[in-house]
This record gives C-alpha cells, structure tokens and sequence, in this order.
C-alpha cells in the first residue's frame, strides 16, 4: 500500500483515482470543484494540493492545461514544495513539452511527464496507456502504480518525452482520421458504398486504426461514434488542444508540418461550426459540407 495524492478529480482523474484506491492504496485527493472533491469514494479529501501532497510517496495531477500544472506544482503553496523530499510527482494531463520540462527542472523531486490515451473508458476500465518522460529510476517506482490504472506504461525517454509521443501519436491520429472521413466522403460522390470502401480499404493499404475501430461513417464498426450521432469518445475540442500543441512544439522545434497544419485548419473550421463537444469522428461532417 502506498499513501499518494491525487489532485484533479474530473472526468479522467476521478476514475484514475478510484481504481488507485480499488487497489488498496491510501489515496488523498484535492480538486477545486466541491462535487467533484466527493466523487472518490474511500479517499481522504484534503483542503488544497499542498494538503494533498504532504506525506504522499506518489503525487499525480490530471488537470486541463499547462498553466494549471504549471501553477499547481510551481505556483505559492505548490505540490512540489509541499511533498516530501523523495517522492515521486506524475503529472498525466495533456500539456505542452515546454512546460513539462520547466516544471521538471524547477520543483526539486523527481517528475515524471506521463499523459495518457484511452479516454475516459479507458480510465474508468483502468486500460490506459501511459507514455513517460523523466528519470528512468522515478519510473521504476511508479510503473505499479501505473498498471493499476492502465494497461500499458512506456518510458520513453527524459523529461518532456511523455508530451513529445502524445503529441505526435495524436497528430497522427487527426489526419489519419480526416484522410479516411474524406475518402468516405469521396465515395459518396462516386457511388461507392459505405460498406464496400470498408471491405476493401480494412483488407487493403488503407487500413488504419481509424478506418477498422473507430470509423467515422455508422454502420461498418457498430460500436463506433458515428452510429450514436458523433456522441464522444474523443471530443474535438481534445483533439484541437492535442494538435495545438504538437503544431506548437513544431514551431518552436523550427520544423515545418503541412499536413498537422491542415489537420488544425480542418478541427478549427468543425469547432467553430458548434462541433467541439462531438467525437472527433464527426469532423466528416465538416467535410461534407465543405463539398
Ligand atoms: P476535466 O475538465 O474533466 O477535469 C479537470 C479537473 O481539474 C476539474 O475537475 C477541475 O476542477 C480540476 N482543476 C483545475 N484546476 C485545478 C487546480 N489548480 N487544482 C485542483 N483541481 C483543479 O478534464 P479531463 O477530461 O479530466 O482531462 C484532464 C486532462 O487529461 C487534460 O489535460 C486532457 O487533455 C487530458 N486527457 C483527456 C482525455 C479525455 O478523453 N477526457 C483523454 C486523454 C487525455
């Protein structure tokens, strides 16, 4: 059993944090909205971050952005100052490489970048994946943890390199997705079923991950978005943060990425549109209509 605190109890972290104490583990926890300060049931809830990180071997966060982490860990009365001198501080939200670093360098423990894919199902199921910057031994004491809220952790490499693989395996994921919502669209235009472009394309060089699980049309995955009317998932508003960073690290690496660029373009028109709370599937709709 180790004593942790947790300290961002919205729809990913309270179940993050639930699975830790279905674990067995002392778990502390600390959000700014009373609601869901009540929503870990068997946790100690504590006044502040400070509150919760005092004593913990193991803090993690899972808050929106990076001035929130940056704030929460560096911030007067932070989690860093506050938790003892060897512990091990996790930070699992979605945030930017250059904050992840700073906060890495600046607090004085020993942290780790660990973001997550897998959703909210994922979290509640305990099937996320973890991907890790950071100290390797800091990783080593925390993987346990790790895999009773997941089901793969990945250490891939120093601070910062957690945020790095998110960023890139998420753009990845934006134009893969839009690729295969257009050629769907382009079937449509062609005559060309629905079904029959998913026959061939699953069993051809086409296939994806977006095409065979997650498919944007209804019909050929049953329980894909786009047969509950594009309900998330994974909204797109996530997905335009997600590709607002790696287009951001992108910049400040002085690398040019035309087809991300595009993939922002596409996720801003949709959002604007009023899709932002839909699953990012649901982008075909922009599509379409862009026709
Ligand atoms: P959310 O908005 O549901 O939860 C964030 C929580 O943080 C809220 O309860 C809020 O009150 C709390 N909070 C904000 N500032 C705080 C502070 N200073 N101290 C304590 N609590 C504070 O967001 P979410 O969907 O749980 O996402 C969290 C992170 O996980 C984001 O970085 C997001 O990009 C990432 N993520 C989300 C998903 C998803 O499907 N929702 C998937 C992968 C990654």
């Amino acid at each position: 059993m180790a004593r942790i605190g947790f300290i961002g109890l919205g729809n990913m972290g309270a179940p993050m944090a639930r699975n830790l104490v279905k674990a067995g583990h002392a778990v502390t926890v600390f959000d700014l909205s009373p609601a869901a300060l009540q929503s870990v049931p068997g946790a100690t809830p504590a006044e502040s971050a400070a509150a919760a990180a005092t004593g913990a071997a193991f803090v993690f966060t899972m808050l929106p952005a990076g001035p929130h982490v940056r704030e929460a860990y560096l911030g007067a009365g932070g989690i860093a100052a506050a938790s003892p001198a060897e512990a091990v501080l996790v930070d699992c939200s979605t945030i930017d490489v250059a904050t992840a670093r700073e906060v890495a360098e600046g607090g004085g423990r020993a942290f780790l970048d660990a973001p997550v894919s897998g959703g909210v199902m994922g979290a509640e199921a305990g099937t996320l994946t973890f991907m890790v910057g950071g100290d390797a031994a800091a990783f080593a004491a925390v993987e346990t943890l790790l895999l009773q809220m997941g089901r793969a952790a990945i250490h891939c490499g120093a601070a910062g390199a957690g945020q790095a693989a998110k960023a890139c395996n998420n753009m990845m994921l934006a134009a893969t997705m839009l690729v295969t919502c257009e050629a769907f669209v382009l079937a449509e235009k062609l005559g060309l079923s629905h079904q029959a472009l998913f026959d061939v394309a699953s069993k051809s060089s086409g296939q994806s991950w977006s095409l065979t699980t997650y498919c944007p049309v209804p019909g050929p995955v049953p329980g894909s978005p786009a047969n509950r009317d594009y309900v998330p998932g994974f909204s797109a508003n996530l997905m335009l943060k997600d590709l607002g960073l790696a287009l951001g690290a992108a910049q400040a690496a002085g690398v040019e990425l035309p087809v991300g660029e595009t993939a922002l373009a596409v996720y801003r028109r949709f959002v604007e549109a009023g899709g932002g709370a839909k699953d990012f599937s649901g982008a075909i709709e922009t599509i379409r209509d862009s026709g």
